[in-house]
């Protein structure tokens, strides 16, 4: 059904009510009928024992008075009950008119002493006594019959009110049903309209909480939570967007101004060359930035994109360090790598894995300075590998330590100045360890050097 859940509310709530209705109403219309049955008899059988006490007191006068008295006990009966009496041998004593009328002879008694049934006596109905009174050794057959009709008439009037109440009720608590959900509905509705208001610019609004504490106060924790973390998603990307322009262009400025200086007027060779070589530097720089900007923007897809294949470590570290010699060789700093003698099996990505080792040992010489070290070392630990990345350059305040793996965070902006660098390599780091289920952290000495170490799971493959 695509109701609306107020009209759903409310077709459930006629059905429901409708059918309770009914039922109670066949519950009474059957209580009714067995009270009525019940006092009917009842009516019957009183009648019955005073045609017997009258005939106990009347028999032994003779039947002459029996017949009289008979007659005078139907005729003081208002109510219009009848009664029949016939002696042993079946011969009427006295017969009410209507008996007279209906019946010719008695129903056969057989052994009960007394016996109802009903039966229509000159067009109207009766609930007729059948009794065996017994005096002075004489035996008497009776009939004590009574009408039917005004209790009849009392369950028809019954019914009737049934029929014509219970439409207009179960109409009437209908409508009650459609005001009393649409009053529980109310709070849904004002959680879609301020659901509604809320934007990207106004991302802060939150959900008014209801005070009972049910499923609608519930729903609303759970919508604000959630507003909570879209805020917190949207601060970041606009933040990230905020630093990775501002990262860039200062770059593209520097490389604009060194081409428009250049070309203000005519210049010997020489100063082009130095002009183009500055523009070329910054160039490679920025595209550095850039690539490291799309990883992070990936990074936040997952591990899609990821290769997870067998890799041995050390073989992988061999190749890092061996890259990292270049980049160290202008500093004149030695890089020293120890690794186990037998390989060390992990399930990663070469490519990120390679990049992971770059940006350790890239950190690491761009943090030392002249003629300092760089040791990497590899063991493995049973299930887990532990990769060292240690260096003896400027130290990271302890401070600093909590949030540097994240994006764009630089320790200590005052010293890292005149180092290059956006402050996305650690991020990007540690996002490459989380995706092969390891961790990386950072312990470091001010002005004395930094250990960086990664734990990754190792293969069982
Ligand atoms: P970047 O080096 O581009 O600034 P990273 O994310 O690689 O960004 O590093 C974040 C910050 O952590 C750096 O700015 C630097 O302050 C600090 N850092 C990282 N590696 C080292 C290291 N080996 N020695 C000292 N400081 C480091």
């Amino acid at each position: 059904m695509n109701l609306p859940i107020r009209a759903r509310l409310t077709v459930l709530y006629f059905a429901v009510l409708g059918l309770t209705f009914v039922a109670f109403c066949w519950i009474c219309d059957l209580g009714f009928r067995h009270s009525i049955e019940t006092t009917v008899n009842e009516s019957s059988r009183t009648n019955l024992e005073t045609i017997g006490r009258l005939l106990a007191n009347t028999a032994p006068q003779g039947e002459g008075s029996i017949r009289t008295e008979l007659r005078d006990l139907s005729s003081l009966w208002a109510n219009g009950a009848l009664l029949e009496v016939a002696d042993e041998k079946g011969e009427w004593l006295f017969r009410s008119p209507q008996f007279l009328r209906a019946s010719p002879s008695l129903p056969p008694l057989a052994d009960k002493n007394i016996a109802f049934f009903t039966t229509n006596l000159d067009l109207s109905q009766y609930r007729v006594a059948l009794g065996l009174v017994e005096t002075a050794g004489v035996r008497f057959q009776v009939h004590a019959a009574v009408p039917t009709e005004p209790f009849d008439q009392a369950l028809d009037r019954f019914r009737m009110i049934e029929k014509e109440a219970l439409p207009v009720l179960v109409l009437l608590a209908s409508l009650l049903g459609y005001w009393l959900s649409g009053e529980s509905l109310e709070p849904v509705n004002r959680i879609i309209q301020t659901a509604q208001q809320i934007g990207a610019q106004n991302l802060s609004r939150r959900l008014e909480v209801p005070e009972p504490r049910d499923e609608l106060r519930r729903l609303t924790e759970t919508l604000n939570a959630m507003l909570a973390r879209i805020e917190a998603s949207f601060q970041k990307i606009r933040q990230f967007t905020a630093d990775a322009s501002h990262d860039l262009r200062t770059p593209v400025a520097v490389i604009r101004t060194t081409a428009e200086i250049a070309l203000r007027r005519p210049r010997p060779a020489e100063e082009y060359r130095d002009a183009l070589s500055r523009i070329l530097e910054t160039s490679v720089e920025t595209s550095g930035l850039l690539e490291n900007l799309l990883t992070i923007a990936r990074s936040d897809a997952g591990a899609a994109g990821l290769k997870m294949l067998p890799l041995d470590l050390s073989a992988q570290l061999h190749k890092a360090r061996e890259q990292g010699a270049v980049l160290a060789a202008d500093k004149a700093l030695s890089i020293t790598l120890r690794t186990p003698e037998t390989p060390v099996w992990v399930r990663a990505d070469e490519i990120a894995i390679h990049r992971l080792m770059l940006i350790l040992i890239d950190n690491a010489v761009k943090y030392t300075p002249p003629g300092g070290r760089c040791e990497i070392a590899l063991s493995q630990n049973q299930d887990q590998a532990h990769i060292a990345v240690k260096d003896t350059g400027i130290g990271i305040p302890e401070s600093d330590l909590d949030f540097i793996f994240e994006r764009f965070r630089r320790a200590d902006r005052a010293r890292s100045r005149e180092i290059p660098g956006a402050g996305l390599g650690l991020a990007i780091a540690r996002w490459i360890t989380q995706m092969h289920g390891g961790t990386i952290t950072a312990e470091s000495t001010l002005g004395t050097g930094s250990v960086f170490h990664i734990h990754l799971p190792v293969s069982t493959v």
